[in-house]
């Protein structure tokens, strides 16, 4: 272990202050150490109240909103840079030029921490597979604390005087958070991937780029840590023999593939190792809590992480029993006139949105599109396509998926009609909808063309379901 840095006195710039708590967390963090704290973001005070009402009581040396001026990153010593900053930010490499140490919110968290730590990274399914983990450990560990975050939500920085050696630290990893994490502090005892599949490419800048970032759950692992694959990549983009695992590898899927780790077969899980001198098998009942093939898969995955990490698979069927979609993630809202409502707003990239079409096939009138990301948009069509009744297509991406539903070429047609704002979009929805359909908010696109974020497009789905059910 190196030593503890030592923080006092010097001048640490943080870089987009942010609305999710890494940025306020990292301040607070920095300045209780004695650093001499700089905090700068590009959007303006109204929108971000919280953020800047969590620091009224921290010693902030100087605080910029509107601008990154430039002397704070000449100046500083340590960079903390948001998870949102592209690679190749120029005010980034002029602070590196100066001799600045670039870092994170999550870097600093790594490099404090002691507990036992599980990371969870993948195009999707990483919010529930940690939080299905984090659930398993604690059912499995009462007398152990079990702390749940990263990209999730929040900031584990806050919570460090709290974590024990013994203790679990599940943390969810965004492609973003890996692109700049610090190996030399990463050190989990277990790697799980959800799946891989274009995301974000508007950021990484290729799909090389993305899969080297996702790669790094994996660069530091020891040789008895564990690196949890799946068995089947959706559509293959990586397959499991491309990732290089240094410690023991383990596959999760829905068909047991006689390799190690967890395959979930209608409701019978089957868990297989063959690590170090234990060989081991297990076979157990789990309840069907979560919805859809792509949840089965992470129930997998998260009970061979929490398996590996030496909870007893006895207590899994009781600690799963109580587990309920995250909110956003395919749930089930409401029902009226026999029609369901769905909210799916975190099915932000094609591959979450096609899990959901599959699971409602033909009954779907989906609500679809938004900003892209830099993906291909035609796996967002072929689903639609291949599943949807029909859809409602809003956002940036809405002429583009209509020219791809109606392009001659394609069989199977679904129908389609494009929305000017979200409301009439919902209207159009719920009015096609006969006794037996399903509105389903599944946009496979990112909100921020219309909305501050997943959660407002979802909450303001709900609320238009309300409205429209209160006037039936
Ligand atoms: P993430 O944190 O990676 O965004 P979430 O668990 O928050 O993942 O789920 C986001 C969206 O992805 C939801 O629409 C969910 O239904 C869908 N999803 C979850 N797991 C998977 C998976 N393994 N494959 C495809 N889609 C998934």
């Amino acid at each position: 272990m190196s030593p503890r840095p030592d923080y006092s006195g010097i001048r640490a710039t943080v870089m987009g202050l942010g609305s999710f708590g890494g940025g306020v967390a990292a301040a607070r963090f920095l300045a209780a150490q004695g650093a001499r704290v700089s905090v700068t973001d590009l959007r303006d005070k109204s929108q971000l109240l919280d953020s800047l009402h969590a620091l009224q009581n921290c010693p902030i040396e100087q605080l910029v909103t509107g601008q990154h001026p430039e002397e704070l990153f000449r100046d500083c010593q340590l960079l903390i840079v948001n998870p949102a900053v592209p690679p190749g930010n120029p005010l980034v490499e002029l602070a590196r030029t100066q001799g600045a140490e670039i870092s994170t919110e999550i870097n600093l968290f790594l490099r404090h921490q002691p507990g036992r730590l599980i990371a969870v990274s993948g195009s999707n399914g990483k919010s529930t597979t940690s939080a299905l983990t984090a659930t398993l450990l604690q059912h499995s560990f009462p007398d152990v604390n079990t702390f749940l975050g990263g990209n999730i939500g929040g900031s584990l920085l806050e919570e460090l005087h709290r974590i024990q050696p013994d203790d679990f630290v599940v943390l969810e990893l965004s492609s973003f958070q890996l692109h700049r994490i610090d190996v030399s502090f990463f050190h989990p005892q277990a790697a799980v991937l959800t799946g891989f599949s274009p995301n974000h490419l508007d950021w990484h800048g290729s799909l090389t780029d993305y899969r080297t970032a996702k790669q790094k759950l994996f660069g530091s692992a020891c040789r008895d840590s564990c690196g949890i694959v799946p068995a089947e990549t959706e559509a293959d983009f990586s397959p499991r023999h491309d990732w290089r695992i240094r410690g023991r590898k383990h596959v999760f899927g829905l068909q047991d593939t006689g390799e190690d780790g967890a395959f979930l077969q209608s409701g019978m899980l089957l868990l297989r190792t063959a690590a170090g001198r234990r060989e081991d098998t297990c076979r157990l009942q789990i309840p069907r809590t979560l919805p859809g093939a792509h949840n089965a898969g992470n129930i997998a995955a998260a009970c061979c992480a929490a398996w590996l990490c030496e909870a007893d698979p006895a207590g899994f069927e009781n600690a799963l029993r109580g587990f309920a979609p995250l909110p956003h993630r395919l749930q089930k809202t409401a029902a009226c006139n026999g029609i369901e409502f769905w909210d799916d707003s975190k099915a932000t990239t094609p591959a979450a949105a096609a899990a959901a079409l599959k699971l409602f096939s033909g009954r779907a009138i989906v609500i679809a599109g938004g900003a892209s990301k830099g993906v291909d948009p035609e796996p967002l069509a072929a689903a639609i396509r291949t599943h949807a009744k029909s859809a409602v297509l809003i956002g940036e991406s809405a002429s583009v998926l209509q020219r791809l539903l109606n392009a001659d070429h394609h069989k199977q047609r679904a129908a389609c009609q494009i929305a000017s704002d979200f409301e009439s979009g919902f209207r159009m929805a719920v009015e096609s909808a006969t006794s037996g359909d399903i509105v389903l908010l599944s946009p496979g696109c990112a909100s921020y063309d219309w909305f501050r974020d997943y959660r407002h497009r979802g909450e303001v789905f709900c609320k238009l379901v309300s409205e429209w059910i209160e006037s039936q």
